[in-house]
């Protein structure tokens, strides 16, 4: 027995739209594939506006060129998140102010964000752990009564909402990520939605090289400058053609991913009531896509033995974070003004399984059984 921790899946379509990609014989940006794409999150989401991007971590880099992050401007985020959520603004100069998790739903702690506000604060990043909504009417709250403006960093939540919201489409700009880790994949890739129509245009501008050749392609001008600073974010529509055959299946894709998630969740409900460990809380407000199922130990030690015992039997599970405050680029570049108790532990206890969307059911027999014997061995 062989099992991945994760394993990139063709659901569908995806040769047939590449290929037929390639016979339009045109396979850059903003093509055929990217425009139904957009199409797709516009209706399926009512989001004002969306782009592809190549990754994440390029709309989040969008993100903060459009908030016109300066430097020493300030951004307050999880410590407990991805590197890209706090690169993104220190690429501008800004820095990053790392707060804690709330020890329930691992999404940021709002009291702490309330208290990291200063005089210099931009931006709240709310990011949406396992795909699990953050309390946004708590982190909305805050930012109309500081004038803040709130980036999701939703990468691991496409098809989960927060109060049969999207996350994504919550705060002004959110960030999605593609990336073959994800729910819905095309190898790299992501997407920006933009629901505050005041950024769509310079969204454009930013995302083609600061050029407003996207008003020239639909005719609005009659030629094409540099008219901002910007990059080149946009993925080729190859990727597009791949995630398009994902988004029409979106659904079965979320659905078998909330079968195994219900699967480990029913499993574990024992060793969770004897204390051995605690499983994912999830809240009253969130409907979320089964991005991940984890697991908390209570020591550092165990979590190590589990880890390794599974490696041992041919099941990758893995950990998570390094948390962001603690990272040497983190402590150069953020700051964090209060202690980080609970990411600390969750980073030395949390343990992720294999979940995908072709893992078949004796696979999880196998790591159910294994799983057994852990526990039977140890406690
Ligand atoms: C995956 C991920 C990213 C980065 O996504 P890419 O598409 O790989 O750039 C950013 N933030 C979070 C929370 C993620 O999980």
């Amino acid at each position: 027995m062989a099992i991945p921790f994760n394993r990139p899946h063709v659901i569908e379509k995806e040769f047939e739209y590449m290929r037929d990609a390639i016979e339009r014989k045109a396979i850059c940006g903003d093509g055929y594939y990217t425009k139904i794409c957009h199409k797709w999150f516009e209706e399926s989401l009512s989001v004002e506006k969306t782009l592809l991007t190549h990754s994440c971590t390029a709309a989040l880099e969008m993100a903060a060129i459009l908030l016109d992050i300066k430097p020493g401007d300030e951004i307050i985020m999880p410590s407990y998140t991805f590197v890209s959520t706090a690169n993104a603004f220190v690429l501008r100069g800004g820095v990053p102010v790392f707060v804690d998790v709330n020890p329930y739903t691992i999404n940021i702690d709002e009291e702490q964000v309330e208290k990291a506000i200063t005089e210099k604060t931009k931006a709240i990043v709310p990011v949406h752990y396992a795909g699990m909504s953050c309390d946004m009417d708590k982190i909305i709250a805050l930012a109309n009564k500081y004038n803040i403006a709130i980036i999701e960093d939703a990468a691991q939540g496409v098809g989960s909402l927060y109060k049969g919201k999207p996350l994504g489409t919550i705060g002004v700009l959110g960030a999605y990520s593609f990336h073959e880790t994800k729910n819905v994949i095309s190898g790299e890739g992501g997407a920006l939605l933009i629901n505050d129509s005041s950024y769509v245009e310079r969204a454009e501008i930013v995302r083609e090289k600061g050029t407003n050749r996207s008003k020239f392609f639909r005719g609005e001008v009659d030629k094409y400058t540099w008219v901002d600073v910007g990059s080149s974010y946009l993925p080729s529509d190859l990727v597009a053609a791949y995630l398009y055959s994902q988004l029409e299946n979106i659904n079965k894709i979320n659905d078998k991913r909330k079968y195994v998630w219900n699967f480990y969740n029913n499993f574990f409900a024992e060793y969770e009531n004897k204390g051995y460990i605690r499983r994912p809380v999830v809240a009253d407000y969130c409907q979320h896509n089964a991005h991940m199922f984890f697991i908390l130990f209570n020591s550092y030690d165990m979590r190590y033995k589990f880890i390794s015992f599974l490696k041992e039997k041919g099941i990758n599970s893995v950990f998570h974070y390094v948390p962001l405050h603690s990272s040497p680029a983190g402590q150069k570049y953020g700051k964090t003004p209060f202690a980080m108790n609970v990411t600390d532990k969750v980073s030395d206890t949390l343990v992720r399984l294999p979940l995908f969307y072709d893992i078949s059911d004796d696979d999880l027999s196998y790591i159910a059984d294994t799983i057994k014997q852990f526990f039977d061995d140890n406690f």
